[in-house]
């Protein structure tokens, strides 16, 4: 161990150069896979085994084990970092490093979220494979592809749903941004939806009487943006682009809209999304009941798409991931605030598998932005903590 964290100690810049290679390599959503080939060659220069990228995209590498082999079929241990950024292909991305307050600043989008969490990951592959730490059982190390948002956690649901992994995760760590004081514990679940109206449409005079699209969505986003929400669970609901028509004279053939649901609770989630079909349902039945005969040209319709699903889900108080981390932040003199987040570590909860979300260490600011920076003030401390976290739980899947 004490060697595992001299590496560490020792090798700030080989992480630091990890990470803005990284950092200028473009990862849109659904585009990936630059990243990914990367971390392959990263991944078989540190001395991983099994190093595969998997039909989603997902960058696999198992630290050397005696159990692995092909007959292994024991739980295991993910150590999982996502390799996507939310920055369209095209974004200039070109990593600065400088010194501020002593320690090294990367600026470049994506430097925090997530290449802190990437590079957080190698440095704890490349301490444990390069001192030879004993590990009680397999940790698989893991580049995932569609952590943001319209990759919907992809990666992240292959990797559960596909064998040979399904059903033998004991426990998942994932490392998502900076920091080393708290741990996303509650996994916020989402659910987006676009509605879509459509009707005949026709010239505004002659043709009126055809109910028309955009007074019904109007009606139904109406509607559902008067639902009350509670503040426990926290919920909410956002109402986040509209849509239609074609000119000021003509009945509109569509409207469409897109609705943001978030919630701790599974069962909230479920109520809005009744509502939103509710909501369409009466909008569009009430406009075609007014449809006035003979210049109706028809009546509306109505569908809606799911566009997002984020499963909600909460880690138990007394789970052995939460209790290992708090002997682990007593360990090392750190806080373990507990935290709301939408992260990888949704889909592992959703299905029981304990998981938590932590930061790699160091500052980061300026997510999602062209801004965006990391600082690597006091990363080692967040290696540390991911390092024990790790060895310790796997100890603990051992067991089972
Ligand atoms: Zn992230």
């Amino acid at each position: 161990m004490h060697a595992a964290f001299a590496w560490m100690h020792g090798n700030p810049k080989t992480i630091l150069d990890w990470q803005r290679e990284l950092c200028a390599i473009p990862a849109p959503p659904f585009g990936e896979e630059a990243r990914g080939r990367w971390l392959t060659a990263r991944f078989v220069e540190i001395g991983l085994e099994g190093v595969e990228t998997d039909e989603a995209g997902n960058v696999l590498g198992y630290a050397p084990t005696p159990q692995l082999g092909a007959e292994h079929s024991g739980p295991i241990v993910v150590l999982s970092a996502h390799l996507d950024t939310v920055f369209p292909a095209g974004t200039a991305l070109q990593p600065v490093v400088r010194t501020v307050d002593g320690a090294d600043r990367l600026e470049c989008p994506g430097a925090c979220d997530n290449c802190a969490g990437v590079a957080g990951m190698l440095a704890v592959a490349k301490a444990l494979v390069s001192t030879g730490v004993e590990i009680p059982c397999p940790v698989l190390f893991v580049g995932n592809v569609g952590e943001e948002g319209e990759g919907d956690l992809r990666g992240m649901r292959h990797l559960y749903r596909t064998e040979p992994l399904a059903g033998r995760i004991a426990a998942h760590v994932v490392l998502d941004g900076a920091g080393a004081d708290s741990a996303v514990t509650q996994a916020l679940g989402s659910k987006r939806f676009q509605v879509t109206i459509a009707g005949p449409g026709g010239h505004s005079f002659t043709d009126a009487g055809t109910p028309n699209p955009i007074a019904a969505m109007a009606t139904a986003l109406a509607s559902i943006a008067a639902t009350v929400l509670p503040d426990e669970p926290r919920t909410t609901l956002n109402l986040g682009t509209i849509h239609g028509g074609t000119s000021v004279n003509s009945i509109p053939e569509s409207a469409t809209a897109t609705v943001d649901f978030r919630s701790t609770s599974a069962e909230e989630l479920i109520r809005l999304e009744v509502a939103l079909h509710r909501a369409a349902e009466d909008a569009v039945e009430s406009w075609n009941a007014r449809a006035r005969a003979p210049r109706s040209r028809g009546l509306l319709s109505f569908s809606i798409a799911k566009i997002g699903d984020r499963p909600a889900a909460v880690l138990p108080e007394e789970s052995p991931i939460l209790n290992t981390l708090r002997a682990v932040d007593r360990h090392l003199g750190l806080p373990t605030g507990a935290r709301l987040g939408s992260t990888d570590g949704n889909i592992p909860l959703s299905l029981g598998v304990p998981a938590i979300s932590l930061g790699a260490g160091g500052e980061g600011g300026g997510a999602h932005t062209l801004r965006e920076w990391y600082s690597t003030k006091d990363r080692e401390a967040g290696l540390r903590r991911v390092l024990l976290l790790t060895l310790a739980i796997a100890e603990w899947a051992a067991e089972q």
